[in-house]
């Protein structure tokens, strides 16, 4: 799959010698494949991580690697070419089960301080893991009963990387969530409030911040 032909130049020794011709030609051999998200196309793609060699050829053919030209990430989809460090970005599939898994620590956490949670708050909770649309598909109250009370639970493990990644509302979301939680049985505990304070931080955000959202979010359960 040659790309780019290099210059050619044809040689002649003598008069009655056969042409030289030779010139330079760069071939890309791929070192992988997978899924990245593209940052100019805009969402998870396939990628190739090519190596760029430029070759030497003689009539044509290939014959020694005169040079490597160093690797890219090519999409697949708009043929886009990137530093490699674009596939450091999470995917946006990776980042919808990061944070699934932040909602799902966060609606265990509230429960557990509930102590006994109502009906009405454990389906609460499994109406916030399912509103983080993932390929996991709907989190069901069955699945909740049978997990919140004794699924191992990481909080800074799962916000903390969340914090530096959600952009705009999305700790203000997932906050808003907790707090919509921990009121359907009435008003938010002393030892709820402290979660969610816990939440805010473990989010970044400041405790200003926090109250902000938290006032927020319980006028909208009140109303
Ligand atoms: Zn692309």
């Amino acid at each position: 799959m040659p790309q780019l032909s290099g210059s050619m130049c044809a040689h002649s020794n003598e008069e009655e010698s056969p042409m030289l011709i030779w010139g330079f030609k760069t071939l890309f051999k791929t070192l992988s494949e997978g899924v990245f998200f593209c940052p100019q196309c805009g969402g998870d793609r396939s990628y190739q991580l090519k190596l760029a060699r430029r070759w030497f050829t003689l009539f044509f053919i290939p014959v020694f690697t005169y040079k490597q030209d160093g690797v890219h990430v090519e999409c697949q989809v708009c043929k886009g070419t990137f530093a490699e460090t674009a596939l450091q970005r999470q995917t946006n599939a990776a980042m919808a089960l990061g944070k699934r898994d932040a909602m799902r620590a966060v609606a265990f956490s509230i429960l557990r301080t509930a102590g006994t949670p109502s009906a009405a708050a454990r389906a609460k909770a499994a109406e916030a893991i399912s509103s983080v649309v993932s390929s996991a598909g709907a989190y069901t109250v069955a699945e909740l009963d049978a997990e919140w009370a004794t699924a191992h639970i990481d909080l800074e493990g799962t916000l903390v990387p969340l914090g530096d990644a959600m952009q705009g509302g999305g700790r203000e979301w997932l906050l808003s969530w907790a707090v919509a939680i921990a009121s359907v049985d009435g008003e938010v505990s002393a030892a709820e409030r402290a979660l969610l304070d816990r939440i805010g931080a473990l989010l970044q955000m400041s405790s200003a911040h926090v109250a902000g959202v938290v006032a927020t979010a319980q006028r909208g359960a009140r109303a």
